[in-house]
């Protein structure tokens, strides 16, 4: 990506190949391309300037063409209970994207975005509501990870894509951002801790099972019959429950990966006996974990099953021979699910120049 301001080249889109051509076409030496990732991912620098291992022409020169940073800091949240840390961020262009630290044990979860905003319209989420504006470029997906890294108390131990977007609606970009975060001279991340979420686009797991790439994958499934998870996630009427089921089921076997299924909780609505025998019946000789999330939406119309509730459906599904996890609601006093924060930043600002704060 070209930064649209500076009118500069954003390296958070290079890979370590193509920092590597790009330096040799301004005459740099091969050689160099270490001390750069070096610069760029070990040091986080911001800019060239204090990249010392090359001369001053060099970084002189590197800053006039490249830039590191193309984000804007607009708002960050801090969960007094549990340390959940949400950032909005101003991108180049002025959009803003999300971007959460979730604390839990001994795990630490960087929750990032692949879009800004999304077309794909579940009912329960805030960013659904939207729509689509553009894709994130890989440097973009990456940039939220080293601000992230600077500000966590705790380096990452997993980094998940579900904050705002579908991952797998701007694949080329997020496979690319993966390898580029587990690059061996660079932040090394481990790259079975990195997870590509999806919402069910049944044709691309099956396009991620045949590119083998070696990240792990979630699937937010949510409602186990098909009309009721048409009317919670629309993208179902596209890719049916069937279609989807049969395309993970490939990409096990393909692979021979394991897979995780996320199952929003909403009292009432997907939480009976019934929808746990089907759950059953769905995952049954497919390897796979369960991760239980009590909802966490705004809309009243989606309420989260009591904790009660939630056990006595992980309980069941154990009992079945499901690996099965309830996932504590985090932050949900600052608005940490996906697109709350947008939404309410959002929210104030049009109040503010409307008069009415
Ligand atoms: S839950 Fe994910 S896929 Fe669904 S609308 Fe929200 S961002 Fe998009």
């Amino acid at each position: 990506m070209q930064t649209d301001n500076l009118n500069k080249n954003y390296l958070l889109d290079y890979s370590r190949e193509e920092i590597n051509h790009y330096i040799q076409d301004m005459g740099m030496a091969s050689y160099r391309t270490r001390q750069i990732m070096q610069g760029i991912y070990i040091q986080k620098l911001s800019d060239f300037t204090g990249l010392t291992t090359l001369s001053k022409s060099l970084r002189d020169t590197l800053n006039e063409k490249a830039t590191l940073r193309t984000f804007k800091a607009i708002k960050t949240i801090k969960s007094d209970n549990d340390g959940t840390t949400k950032f909005l961020w101003s991108l180049n262009d002025g959009l803003k994207i999300e971007s959460v630290i979730i604390y839990e044990g001994d795990r630490v979860t960087f929750c990032i975005s692949s879009q800004v905003g999304c077309a794909l319209d579940c009912q329960f989420c805030s960013t659904g509501k939207m729509g689509f504006l553009r894709n994130l470029s890989s440097g973009e997906i990456v940039e939220q990870v080293i601000l992230m890294m600077e500000q966590a108390e705790r380096p990452a131990t997993n980094i998940v894509y579900m904050g705002m977007g579908e991952p797998l609606l701007n694949l080329k970009n997020v496979i690319k951002a993966c390898y580029i975060l587990s690059d061996p001279e660079g932040l090394a991340f481990s790259r079975k801790k990195i997870t590509i979420s999806t919402s069910g686009i049944a044709p691309a797991v099956r396009k991620l099972a045949d590119m083998d790439a070696p990240f792990s994958l979630a699937i937010s499934l949510n409602a186990v019959f098909e009309e009721k998870r048409r009317l919670l996630m629309p993208v179902s009427e596209n890719f049916p429950l069937e279609m989807l089921i049969d395309n993970i089921r490939y990409y096990v076997s393909k692979t021979g990966k394991r897979v995780t299924f996320e199952y929003i909780l909403i009292d009432g609505i997907n939480d009976s006996k019934k929808d746990a025998d089907q759950l059953i019946k769905l995952t049954n000789k497919l390897p796979c974990k369960i991760n239980l999330i009590p909802c966490n939406s705004t809309d009243p119309r989606y309420p989260p099953t009591p904790n009660d509730r939630a056990k006595w459906f992980a309980d069941y599904l154990h009992q079945r021979g499901r690996t099965a996890t309830v996932r504590l609601r985090k932050g949900w006093e600052i608005q940490a699910a996906c697109g709350q924060l947008y939404a309410e930043n959002e929210i104030k600002i049009g109040r503010k120049n409307t008069g009415d704060d």
